[in-house]
Parts: structure tokens; sequence; C-alpha cells
């Protein structure tokens, strides 16, 4: 524990670091924002350690061509980090792609929908329906199922609800929906024999998945992964071969993939940063490890939002709940600002809910710890007897 300026105790994860003539203390907030968001400790550290001099060449990675040898042993260490935890098979291409998740809402329409085709969306949220409206602006798309009911997103569509178009180019969903809160879980769509387009930006890797099921995924870094800056899309070979060329070369996943994200300059730190978040992934135990902190800091949240019903509560129905966006209210606007403000003195930041729904919202990506959550769980407890 460490005393803030103002006095205030800081719940701060206090990390003591020897280096060689210094004794540093360093005092980390926990962090709880919903993207960018907290990067694992020891990713960090490993960055800082490489900063300056990248495995004996002088100069650090950044300043490295992506052209060059050394950043491309890189480059494909953390592809295949990646197909390891995720078991990716190889008829799939794994790309490091710029303009975020929001470039790709038109990126996926201009390859895989053509003229006289349609495409199908899933609209759970905030985020789904960005995909839908700038996919309107390629071509012609349909709604399969939204679940905007009275104007709040609280659920995912029941099977039954969801219509799929057989001659569909594609259906898009979105697994998680960072704003609302809102996630799939064993309930995704089932596109029947129609390819299958997943925007898993805010639970990428939150647990192993079957790739296989996908034709696509894309994801920007900065939720769970990395920092921003960096988009991974997944896609099957086959159906980037078949992608349009009737748009320009730059947009074309044919053009990225064939070479191999370096048709111009890739977001070579960013790629580092990925690099770093997968070995620690590995170092944990995999994904399968992570699943299981992230199951249980999601229950820890909920369970206490449940038992106290009469002071928080959780809009979203139960089988939707997100593990990685917890949202939820307060019977006040004004007891929320308190809540935040409160936290932010005792060393816990990023919880204000989306500008557009308001509210509280804890994102506890897989770099936030059971402790993290225990501690926030442990102040909400506290600001409830007080303000309750
Ligand atoms: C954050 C987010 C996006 C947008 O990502 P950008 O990198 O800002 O374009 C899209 N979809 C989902 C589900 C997100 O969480």
């Amino acid at each position: 524990m460490q005393h803030g300026a103002d006095g205030s105790i800081r719940a701060a994860d206090l990390t003591h670091r020897v280096t060689p003539g210094k004794d540093t203390i360093m005092a980390r907030v926990l962090n709880f924002n919903a993207g960018p968001a907290a990067l694992p400790l020891a990713a960090l550290e490993k960055a800082q350690q490489e900063m300056l001099d990248w495995q004996g060449t002088g100069m650090s990675l950044m300043e490295h061509s992506h052209r060059g040898k050394d950043y491309d042993a890189l480059h494909q260490q953390t592809i295949a980090l990646m197909r390891e935890l995720l078991s990716i098979p190889e008829d799939y291409h794994v790309m490091f792609l710029q303009g975020g998740a929001s470039q790709q809402f038109a990126v996926v329409p201009m390859n895989l929908l053509p003229a006289g085709k349609s495409a199908d969306y899933v609209v759970t949220g905030a985020w789904g329906q960005k995909a839908f409206s700038e996919a309107k602006n390629v071509g012609t798309v349909r709604l399969a199922a939204t679940t905007e009911d009275n104007k709040a997103f609280v659920r995912v569509p029941k099977k039954d609800e969801i219509k799929v178009d057989p001659n569909a180019a594609y259906l898009h969903f979105t697994s998680n929906e960072t704003i609302h809160g809102v996630q799939f879980h064993d309930n995704e769509p089932d596109a029947g024999g129609v390819p299958l387009v997943c925007d898993m930006s805010s639970d990428f890797m939150w647990r192993k998945f079957d790739v296989k099921r996908y034709s696509l995924i894309y994801a920007g870094a900065q939720k769970n992964i990395g920092p921003a800056g960096v988009t991974v899309v997944i896609a099957r070979k086959d159906l980037v071969e078949k992608g349009r060329t009737d748009i320009p070369k730059i947009f074309r996943y044919s053009t990225q993939a064939g070479e191999n994200s370096m048709y111009n300059t890739c977001p070579t730190f960013g790629i580092y940063m990925i690099r770093n978040v997968m070995q620690w992934i590995k170092d944990s135990g995999g994904l399968d490890q992570i699943e299981k902190w992230n199951r249980e800091k999601a229950k820890t949240v909920y369970d206490f939002l449940d038992a106290h019903g009469s002071f928080y509560r959780a809009p979203v129905q139960k089988d939707s709940r997100s593990v990685m966006n917890i949202v939820f209210r307060l019977p006040t606007e004004d007891l929320e600002a308190k809540l935040i403000a409160e936290a932010k003195k005792a060393g816990m930041v990023g919880l204000k809910g989306h500008r557009s729904v308001g509210g509280i919202r804890i994102s506890a990506y897989n770099a936030v710890s059971l402790e993290a959550v225990s501690k926030i769980v442990a102040f909400m407890e506290t600001f409830a007897k007080a303000n309750g």
C-alpha cells in the first residue's frame, strides 16, 4: 500500500524493480479500460528490456527495416505463436493489418460482397450496427437478426430468431459487444453453408476456440492482445483467393496475404508487442488457463452484482453477459460519477461506461488479474454500504 499525493490509499500493484545502480519502486494503477486496455506487465517489461538494442543489433526493433531478416524473424515468430495457441489450420492466412476493426467494416464487404449478392448481419450492439451501416456503403446488406429491443441491447438472439439467407455472400456478427457488454457464448450463429465472418475485437483469445467454424475473423489488437495500430485478420485461404479484384489493391486481402502482411510497411512495433503478449499467454499455461482466470473474474463480479441487486443493476440477460466487459448501473448518475471518482483516488481507473450508454463498465481482459477484480469488488462493497 502506498499513499497518493492527496493522502488516499492506493490499491495499485506495487512492484519492486531492482536494476543495476537503481532501485525503483513503481506504482501501477488497476486499469479497467475498455480499449486501449491493460497489457500484461511481463509483456511491457520485456519491451522495456529490449527497447534500445534488439538482440544485439545495436538499435531498437522500431528502427529496423520491415524487410530485413531481424524483423522478419520476429514477424514469423508472432504468427507461429498465434497459430500454436489457437491451433490455426494451415488453410487459413494470418494477417496483421492497419486501420482498425472499423476499416474491416468496409474491407470485408469490399472483398467478399460481389455485385448482385447480398450479405447478412446479426446486430447485437453498437459495433454490429456500425459494421452493418458501413457495409451498406459498399453493397446490398440484410439484417438476419437484431436484438435492439426497445432501443437497448441486452441479449444475443435465440437460434430461431436468426434468419439466414442461404444465398448470402456471408453472415457477419460481433462475438462480444464491447459497449453493451453482450457476448455470444455457446450459441453463436449457425450460418449453415454461408461463410461466417466475426468481429472478435474485444474477445479475441479470451479462450481457445475452433477457428474452422469461421471463414474470416478480425480483431483490433488493443482490447485483448496488444496495442492500438494492428488488426489481426484470420481468413480461409480459398475465400481470400476468390475475393473481388475490382477494388484498390491495398484493400485486397489477397494482396496482404500474398505478401505476408508486408505489401506496405506493417506496424512493426505493434506486432512486436503482440509477440510479447502471445509469449505471456504461453508462459501462463496457454489459453485454457487464461480462460479459467477470465471465467473466475467474471463470476466474481457478476455474483457480487447479483447479491447487491438493490444498489447495482446489471441490465444484460444472464445468458448473454460478457466475460470481458461487465456493464452495470447505480441508482443515480450522480452516484455513478461518485464511484468513478472515488475509485480513481483508490488507484482504479477506466470504469466509465461508453459515452453513448453511460453507467459503469469493468473491462476484465486477459491482462486484468483476478486480484485486481477482487479489489474493485471489495471497493464496490464498501461503496454500496456507504451510499446505499
Ligand atoms: C473497439 C471495437 C471496434 C473498433 O475498433 P477500432 O480499432 O477503433 O476501429 C470494433 N468492433 C469491436 C467489437 C470493438 O470492440
